[in-house]
């Protein structure tokens, strides 16, 4: 996570926007976003970075539900 160098592209397959953040491959892939590189790091455009953030979102909403009570 953090800051990402400038002329660094999306890694999402089909999108090649400049990206903003850093992650973990892995996290990427499990929030169902198709990252084509099998490096351990993604790098994530501004939108694909939000729609990472929702998925995740709403994985921990489900947790909170199911082990909540
Ligand atoms: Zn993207």
């Amino acid at each position: 996570m953090g800051r990402i160098d400038k002329g660094i592209k999306c890694s999402v397959s089909g999108c090649g926007q400049d990206a903003v953040r850093s992650l973990s491959t892995e996290k990427v892939r499990s929030a169902g976003l198709n990252v084509g590189s099998s490096q351990r790091r993604s790098y994530l455009c501004k939108e694909h970075y939000k729609e990472y953030k929702k998925k995740t979102k709403k994985d921990k909403q489900l947790e909170k539900w199911r082990y909540g009570h």
